[in-house]
């Protein structure tokens, strides 16, 4: 059956939010049957001084990092090894727990603070892998319980998250159900203080060394949508497995693993947030998702650029640097003309948040353009370096294969131009 879409717009006054922001730019509002669809906030008025504490967690971030995550990561990139040593570094850091609350064992950062200390992060450190674990666990595990979770919950978990000694994980995705996600089939259906959970997750991030789950299953198979709940998941639950780990072209520090629930028996106090709004959940996890998880990207990419750069005056072809050459100086220079587009896109999604905006849109946005652009800046420095960009004893290309990933995670490219689309109401 066709469900026809009403859609309303109205105007709504301006409001004036934080960090430079104006709430509402447009100074309309989208409805389609009921619902407001959001909109991006483009044109608005942005600060672009980066703030003390900012410029603080990030520089420093670049030195932890330098200092205590350099280990021989092309030789762990070829065994597909993940580094728990360099997870548990990064939690004493703080990094882990920087946009949780202080009475939950985190260091009480906003949104715009982690950014920075992500991009610090991502560009000290060269294990891609571990960074995007380090990503998965806060947007996927942290953000939705401490949004979502009940106090119970947050007490239980979050200092875990925060310290290193728990790493979290994402079940969403299912062999039948990518980016058509709500179309899952994982049941979960209550029997007592329990709910008896089946079916199977896949591209799971962490999945095999991972301590806690937050999955997403069907409690109402006829209410859709709003038949889907989300749930905490320890790994040692009943009924719980790590079936299987998937080997995949980047990011290999972080294994990928497939999770089956057969008959797993889950406490009902494990529920997350309310039952049939599991959607909401992961809609909320996304949305944080994909507006930072690209800001480390930020970080490899400022490196990448520093590296071809220097190779570019110092590799000498024909009589003098191949800098020289126009065709390989404007390479570099879209390289940093990409990366200088990257930045005020993240950054806006660290000021939206911390200002308590919706960032729905400008995620979408900010994780398109950012990954293309990581794909694009990694490709052009292959090229750069020639036949030792090609090698894997450079590092160089290490770097691509990681990027590609970051077209798919999160929701496909495609998929956010169609929430973009949506947007514009096309
Ligand atoms: C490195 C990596 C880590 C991941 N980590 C996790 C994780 O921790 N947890 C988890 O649950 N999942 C994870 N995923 C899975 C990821 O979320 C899915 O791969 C993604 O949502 C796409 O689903 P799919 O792979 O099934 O592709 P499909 O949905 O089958 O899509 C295939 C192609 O069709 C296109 N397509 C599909 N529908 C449309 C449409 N409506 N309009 C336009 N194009 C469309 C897609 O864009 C894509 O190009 C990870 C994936 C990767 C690559």
């Amino acid at each position: 059956m066709m469900i026809p879409i009403i859609i309303e717009i109205i105007r709504v006054d301006r409001g004036t939010g934080l960090n430079g922001f104006t709430s509402g730019d447009s100074g309309v509002k989208v409805f389609a049957n009921g619902s407001e669809v959001p909109q991006s906030h483009g044109g608005l008025a942005m600060n672009f001084d980066l703030s003390d504490k900012q410029r603080d967690w990030r520089d420093r971030a670049v030195q932890f990092a330098r200092e205590r995550l350099i280990d021989d990561i092309i030789a762990r990139d070829e065994r597909r090894e993940f580094w728990r040593e360099g997870w548990t570094r990064c939690a004493e850091f703080g990094i882990q727990g920087l946009p949780i609350p202080v009475e939950y064992g985190g260091r009480g950062e906003d949104l715009a603070v982690t950014i920075a200390a992500m991009e610090g992060l991502g560009y000290g450190c060269p294990d891609g892998g571990l960074v995007f674990s380090i990503n998965a666990s806060m947007w996927t595990n942290s953000i939705p319980i401490l949004l979502h979770g009940s106090e119970n919950q947050k007490r239980k978990y979050l200092p875990g998250l925060c310290d290193g000694s728990i790493i979290g994980a994402n079940g969403a995705s299912e062999p039948e159900a990518g980016s058509d996600i709500f179309s899952m089939k994982a049941s979960a259906v209550r029997s007592g203080d329990h709910y008896i959970l089946n079916g199977r997750k896949t591209w799971v991030t962490s999945g095999p060394v991972a301590d806690l789950f937050v999955c997403y299953a069907v409690t109402d198979a006829s209410k859709g949508v709003l038949g889907i709940s989300a749930f905490i998941i320890p790994r040692d639950t009943p009924g719980f497995r790590v079936v299987r780990e998937i080997p995949k072209l980047g990011v290999r520090t972080v294994p990928m693993g497939e999770l089956a629930f057969e008959d797993c028996r889950v406490p009902a106090e494990n529920l997350l947030g309310r039952e049939g709004r599991g959607a909401d959940v992961f809609n909320c996890s996304m949305e944080w998702e994909r507006g930072s998880i690209l800001a480390s990207a930020l970080g490899t990419m400022r490196r990448q650029l520093e590296r071809c750069v220097e190779h570019a005056r110092t590799r000498e072809q024909f009589g003098g640097p191949i800098g020289k050459f126009q065709a390989v100086s404007h390479k570099i220079v879209d390289m940093k003309v990409r990366l200088e587009a990257c930045r005020p896109l993240v950054y806006k999604i660290g000021a939206l948040k911390a200002a308590g905006h919706d960032a729905t849109i400008d995620s979408a946005i900010a994780k398109l353009f950012v990954s293309e652009s990581f794909v694009a800046n990694s490709l052009a420095a292959i090229q750069i370096f020639g036949a030792a960009g090609f090698v894997t004893e450079t590092g160089i290309e290490r770097d691509l294969r990681d990027s590609v990933a970051s077209t798919i995670y999160s929701g496909t490219n495609e998929i956010q131009k169609n929430i973009i689309a949506r947007s514009l109401r096309l």
